[in-house]
């Protein structure tokens, strides 16, 4: 089942400017750093009130963050929901006709289990599933 908005993620070209523009709108003491090399990024991200914001970089011209930025720019680029039942809820949602980008989940930030829909299938929105490793 799908619970909450877990994180926004959000694709940039430069991880240090963008860190200094969300320091200086939110007051954060410090960011969580990670490189998913599942995603060939570098992570940044903050929690406001329980979902994180997730500033997402490049780390290679083949990254899928590449890629997006690329074609329309730095911006918005998913919304992740938490769920505690992912592989049920990507078999559910193929069986609705949507999608998937990764039929079962691989490996995201913060040891969690991640998987996205197409966005041709959801409206134009590029969905991520994501469950923590320990609930599993
Ligand atoms: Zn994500």
């Amino acid at each position: 089942m799908l619970t909450s908005i877990n994180h926004i993620g959000i694709a940039v070209s430069d991880l240090e400017t963008s860190k200094n523009l969300y320091k200086s709108l939110f007051n954060i003491s410090s960011f969580h750093e990670e490189i998913v090399e599942s995603q060939k990024v570098s992570i940044a991200s903050f929690s406001l009130n329980g979902i994180l914001i997730e500033l997402t970089a490049p780390i290679s011209e083949d990254s899928p963050i590449a890629q997006f930025i690329q074609k329309k720019g730095e911006g918005i680029h998913h919304i992740a929901f938490t769920s505690n039942t992912i592989q049920d809820d990507l078999d559910k949602a193929e069986s609705n006709g949507i999608q998937l980008i990764q039929k079962t989940p691989i490996q995201g930030a913060h040891e969690m289990l991640i998987a996205f829909l197409h966005p041709k299938s959801t409206g134009g929105v590029l969905m991520e599933f994501c469950q923590h490793s320990s609930e599993l």
